[in-house]
């Protein structure tokens, strides 16, 4: 189909400069679903027909690596900015028995692939990727889209998250599927189609099976979202949360979890404003924050004491995002922010508070917590020192007071996020 889709031009060479070297390429996943959604994608997939070597040779070693070890493929990176390269695969059909050898077999789910590397067509690529919306490929030099499954357009219309072949198979050879689809609810809007739901919720417990490095990619991709909140309730509705944040599910409906949604609600809504930087270690101070209160007895808008205030961070943080799932660095990172809280709230700032690092992020929390408690976060801006480093002081933008949207769509993503 003929369509003029808003594509950066950075990722349109990078698709020209394959396709003149002899490869077929396309912009592939993700930013086709999100553009024909009218939402301005976070970032440009690339899948062709070169090998990640032959992708390297044609940008170059110094701006092409070749990462990932189940999933090869190459982060090319042009004009600053960053495009993962895949190559086309073909649906890993002996889902890697005999590569399955060094795991512990008994344990694992039939048909759980170890491995995803043999190279196959354009076609066979999009039929073994996880949901129809996710399926379509736009060729940035004809302006020309492909709906190989044939049904992906269709349902981005009816926003329907459907399986590709047999759901209940896609949910056993990869666990992570089942987030992918509740962030698609979360984020979108989306309903699961009928059959996909029925697999997904006899499929819940194998997340237990899903690599922890692999969820913990999607977890700061979701943290590093502004649509935390929203993630987080589809992932609870379907009943996914217990198995992905034991602690979260067994908190829902509590005051201190209705607390953790309202702090990262009014995170994004400021995140989407432009109004500061995307944080992934700041989403998870404010989902922790409550649960610190509840365990040194705070009361919600209560300064937190320094007694005892510092195992009780560590602690909650533990227990929520530790060990199976969070990075430590960015643990480290929500940890520092909260415990500044502390001083925050008896109202000093020392030199040592508004040097540090961690400072922009706990002034921000510090902000945000205002606001939910019901005080006057504009007053709270103005009563704390502006961030000192040239970076914090470019992501602050004072006396910017855009309105707030009902229907936020997102302004920044993952491109964006630091710790
Ligand atoms: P976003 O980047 O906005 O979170 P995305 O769909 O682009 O969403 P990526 O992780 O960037 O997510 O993946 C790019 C594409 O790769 C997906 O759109 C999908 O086609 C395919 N894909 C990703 N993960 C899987 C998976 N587990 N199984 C099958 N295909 C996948
Ligand atoms: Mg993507």
């Amino acid at each position: 189909m003929k369509i003029k889709l808003p594509i950066s031009s950075t990722a349109r060479y990078v698709v020209s400069t394959l396709q003149e070297a002899g490869f077929e390429a396309y912009i592939v996943g993700g930013a086709i679903r999100d553009l024909l959604l009218e939402r301005p994608p976070k970032d440009f997939d690339i899948g062709c027909s070169a090998t990640p070597e032959e992708v390297r040779q044609v940008f170059g070693r110094r701006n092409a690596r070749i990462i990932g070890k189940r999933f090869r493929l190459t982060h090319v990176t042009w004009k600053g900015e960053l495009f993962e390269v895949s190559t086309f695969r073909k649906a890993p059909v002996e889902a890697g028995h005999n590569e399955r050898t060094l795991a512990n077999e008994e344990e694992l789910p039939e048909n759980l692939i170890v491995s995803d590397n043999s190279w196959g067509t354009a076609v066979e690529d999009a039929w073994r990727r996880d949901f129809t919306v996710n399926a379509l490929f736009y060729d940035p030099v004809r302006e020309e889209l492909y709906d190989h499954t044939g049904m992906g357009l269709e349902d981005i219309k009816s926003k329907t998250v459907r399986a590709i072949g047999e759901p209940a198979l896609r949910f056993e050879e990869d666990p992570v599927r089942m987030l992918r689809a509740l962030k698609l609810v979360g984020q979108f809007d989306f309903t699961l189609d009928s059959k996909t739901e029925n697999a997904l919720f006899a499929s819940l417990e194998l997340l237990k099976h899903a690599s922890s490095s692999r969820l913990a990619l999607e977890l700061e991709k979701i943290f590093g979202s502004s649509y935390a909140d929203r993630h987080l309730r589809a992932f609870h509705d379907y009943g996914l949360l217990e198995y992905f944040l034991p602690e979260l599910y067994k908190a829902w409906g509590t005051p201190p979890m209705e607390r953790a949604l309202a702090l990262l609600y009014e995170r994004n809504c400021r995140l989407d404003e432009g109004r500061y930087r995307n944080s992934v270690s700041l989403a998870m101070a404010c989902t922790a924050l409550p649960f610190v209160e509840e365990l040194l007895n705070v009361a919600p808008g209560e300064p937190i004491p320094a007694k005892k205030s510092g195992s009780a961070i560590n602690q909650v943080l533990e227990k929520i995002f530790l060990p199976q799932h969070m990075m430590i660095r960015l643990t480290l990172s929500a940890e520092r922010v909260l415990a500044q809280q502390v001083i925050f709230d008896k109202g000093q700032c020392p030199r040592e508070l508004y040097t540090s690092r961690s400072y922009p992020n706990s002034r921000e929390l510090k902000i945000i917590r205002t606001a939910v408690d019901g005080g006057d976060p504009e007053k709270t801006d103005r009563e704390w020192p502006l961030p000192q480093t040239a970076k914090s002081k470019e992501d602050h933008r004072p006396g910017k007071k855009p309105r707030r949207r009902k229907n936020r769509k997102p302004k920044q993503e993952q491109s964006d996020i630091q710790q």
